[in-house]
């Protein structure tokens, strides 16, 4: 008979790995596995942990196993058809929201959504303002929706390639942003950790890096209204071209901020 001692004792995982399987394969919080540690536990659940720590050994991210991820302080549904929320995205959150917060009827536009985190936690963080996300996934739209009602978010999501996707939209936004695929096609990176189970077209735009960026900036102009910002994620190297993008296609008080690690990871201006 299995119990949570004798499964954690076994387990080659690290320890915190460990439990947050056993409390996603049992449906119990930590507390409950403290309490009930020698108690025999139920084989389908027995089986459902084996079966992950297996894949996670073969190097499958936590977020997959558990179908999970905290963003902003909100827990959102990923799959494989998204790209795992970073903490490194939440420096944008944080920016948009120094735009947007308490300003009701600002409209919105999240280029790219993926799981819908960034969409998502801004109309949460800003019930007034008007929200729009695209993506060119079908499959990551319908985990976006999920998220969006499960946590209460009104936003609009529109499939389609970049601004394509907004053929029935109004422009005059006041605020775009975007965490686009902007890792170069040749990147090592790609073949290494989590990345290489994230879908590839969330994480390289088979081009240099910069293309997705360029042809967001490109096309920001017809959907800002004037006095409008556009802010980017983009990659560590990435943050002078982006940049000189911005203010290549008109815009002005063009700044960069930096993750948590101290790289240049945001980029963004106003038109
Ligand atoms: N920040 C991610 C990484 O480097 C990539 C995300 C993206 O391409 N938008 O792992």
């Amino acid at each position: 008979m299995s119990t949570v001692r004798s499964l954690t004792a076994s387990c080659r995982l690290p320890r915190l790995e460990t439990r947050m399987l056993l409390e996603q394969a049992l449906r119990r919080p930590r507390a409950w596995l403290l309490a009930h540690d020698d108690e025999p536990l139920p084989e389908a659940a027995v089986q459902l942990f084996l079966g992950w720590v297996r894949r996670r050994e073969a190097g499958e991210p936590m977020a997959y196993l558990l179908g999970e991820r905290e963003f902003m302080g909100w827990v959102f549904e990923v799959t494989p058809d998204v790209l795992i929320p970073r903490p490194d995205t939440e420096t944008l959150v944080e920016t948009a929201l120094d735009i947007i917060r308490d300003r009701s009827g600002v409209r919105v536009l999240d280029m790219g959504t993926g799981s819908g985190a960034i969409a998502i936690s801004l109309a949460l963080a800003c019930p007034g303002a008007v929200v729009h996300a695209s993506d060119a996934s079908n499959a990551a739209l319908a985990v976006a929706r999920r998220n969006g009602e499960r946590l209460g978010a009104a936003v609009q999501w529109r499939q389609g390639d970049w601004y394509a996707a907004l053929a029935d939209v109004e422009p005059g936004f006041d605020l775009i942003v975007s965490n686009p695929p902007y890792i170069a096609c040749e990147d090592p990176h790609l073949v290494l950790g989590d990345l290489r189970f994230e879908p590839a077209t969330a994480l390289t735009d088979g081009a240099d890096g910069l293309r997705d960026l360029c042809a967001i900036v490109q096309g920001a102009g017809a959907w800002l209204r004037p006095g409008g910002w556009l802010w980017l994620e983009h990659g560590w190297d990435q943050a002078p071209a982006v940049r000189a993008l911005l203010q290549a296609h008109g815009f002005a008080e063009v700044s960069s901020r930096c993750d948590l690690a101290g790289t240049e990871r945001i980029s963004g201006g106003r038109l």
